[in-house]
């Protein structure tokens, strides 16, 4: 089954695979977010001479499959970030993401990508009878980082969304969401455009020492270059030993509905997108056909659609029973790339090696974020900040180490489940 955006997406924008050996200045691997803003970002700076290669199609990985929802932050929550980095280094870091999705904004302005952009910002929606996490949510946004989100009291949010499950909520107005994977294909566009050579269905076997420089040996040819970037997310699998081992690829899940037409406004009375404060949240939007996304859930494997739409669609009836019925026209898993601390991690592996990866679930402004930092550590022009650097490359410790996130992630389900009970 295709996803939603597949079907949606442009489908004759097709890039050649690499045909022949190649020497360039800079080879990135990849075509997710990550890697996409890496060349983005060194464009911007005049550098051309740059090869994108992606081992399948570009936006294949969790860039052209995820939720849409442009925001910033990252994984580990800003209550953790401010107590692990404390108050000035966390502000820096939380508005360098803020900058990316002005960023985003631009560059979709800018290159004229059409990615059905809905400026209705990001509800986040209280799932337990209590007020108190919510607040202190608004006060840190508010104190930490001076972003006012909007106190939304039940009976307003009851308006918005048409379920009893929600008991406030928190509405971020400067976010918005799109369709990720024609904004990722309106990138690839834009850096063709701009003299990058991009091939798809490009497979990096290896990244191995050439003189001063590296050699990047794809399943046919060889591309000498003098620097690479590693933007390989949850799908890196063994290309980089230290990279495999430093992050873990967890699967979430999305579906869509059939268009609802009316019916959307049985649950919906907004286009802001939403997610609820449990850990194990649901995640969703209404689509400009008025079909709904909804997504959630996390595992250390993907599964079918089948078994995705399952799950997904009795996830939707607990919030909104009155959608019964409704048809689930696609359902799909994708892979993000987690490391131990959930931040990302942005670094070299050595002189001229370098990697973007680890952007968790939260990764559309990071990824970008990321590529700004990248681009002026490739070109000199200033070095990893050091609240980033700060977030290194720990042993996950492989299959263990997933087994491990799967029972913190059950742990932390049943965790919810007696907060509710405890408020209910
Ligand atoms: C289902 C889902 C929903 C999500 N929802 C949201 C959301 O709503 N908002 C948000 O901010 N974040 C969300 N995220 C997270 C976000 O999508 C990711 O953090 C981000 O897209 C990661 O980008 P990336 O470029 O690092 O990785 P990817 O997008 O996975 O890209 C990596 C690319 O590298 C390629 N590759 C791998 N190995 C090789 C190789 N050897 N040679 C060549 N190419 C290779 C892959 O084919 C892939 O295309 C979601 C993630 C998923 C999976």
């Amino acid at each position: 089954m295709l996803t939603y955006y597949q079907e949606t997406g442009d489908a004759s924008l097709r890039f050649a695979p690499l045909d022949e050996r190649a020497e360039v200045d800079t080879v990135i691997v990849g075509g997710g977010f990550a890697g996409l803003a890496t060349a983005m970002s060194l464009l911007d700076r005049g550098a051309k001479d740059c090869m994108l290669l992606e081992a399948e199609t570009i936006g294949f990985g969790a860039s052209g499959r995820n939720g849409g929802f442009v925001s910033g932050g990252f994984s580990l929550e800003a209550e953790k970030l401010q107590r692990q980095r404390g108050h000035d280094e966390a502000r820096r870091l939380y508005l360098m993401s803020e900058d990316a999705v002005r960023r985003i904004r631009q560059r979709i302005e800018h290159h004229e990508i059409d990615c059905d952009v809905v400026p209705g910002g990001v509800i986040v929606a209280s799932w337990f009878n209590e007020d108190s996490s919510l607040r202190e949510l608004q006060a840190l946004m508010r104190e930490g980082f001076d972003l006012h989100w909007n106190w939304l009291p039940r009976e307003q949010l009851r308006e918005l969304l048409c379920t009893d499950r929600y008991h406030a909520g928190l509405h971020e107005l400067d976010a918005f969401h799109f369709n990720p994977l024609k904004y990722a294909q309106g990138k690839a566009r834009a850096l063709r455009d701009g003299g990058v050579r991009l091939h798809e269905s490009t497979r990096v076997r290896r990244i191995a020492r050439n003189g001063a420089g590296w050699r990047v040996a794809t399943h046919a040819h060889d591309v000498d270059c003098r620097q690479v970037a590693v933007c390989c997310g949850g799908y890196v699998d063994g290309l980089c030993r230290e990279l495999s081992r430093g992050t873990l690829p967890i699967a979430t899940y999305v579906m869509a509905t059939e268009p609802l037409g009316d019916r959307l406004r049985e649950a919906m009375r907004t286009s802001a997108a939403v997610f609820d404060t449990r850990f194990a949240f649901d995640y969703y939007r209404p689509l400009p056909d008025t079909r709904l996304l909804w997504g959630g859930r996390m595992s250390t494997r993907e599964r079918s659609s089948k078994e995705v739409a399952r799950l997904l669609y009795g996830d939707l009836l607990r919030v909104y029973p009155q959608l019964r019925g409704v048809a689930v026209t696609h359902a799909w898993s994708g892979l993000m790339s987690y490391a131990r601390h959930s931040m990302p991690v942005i670094g070299a592996l050595s002189d001229g090696l370098w990697y973007a990866i680890g952007f968790g679930g939260h990764g559309v402004a990071p990824t970008t974020m990321g590529g700004e930092v990248l681009a002026q550590a490739m070109t000199g022009e200033a070095p990893i900040p050091g609240g980033l650097m700060a977030y290194r490359l720990q042993p996950t410790f492989g299959k263990l180490g997933l087994a491990a996130a799967q029972l913190t992630y059950w742990g932390l389900q049943a965790r919810d489940a007696l907060l509710e009970w405890r408020h209910r």
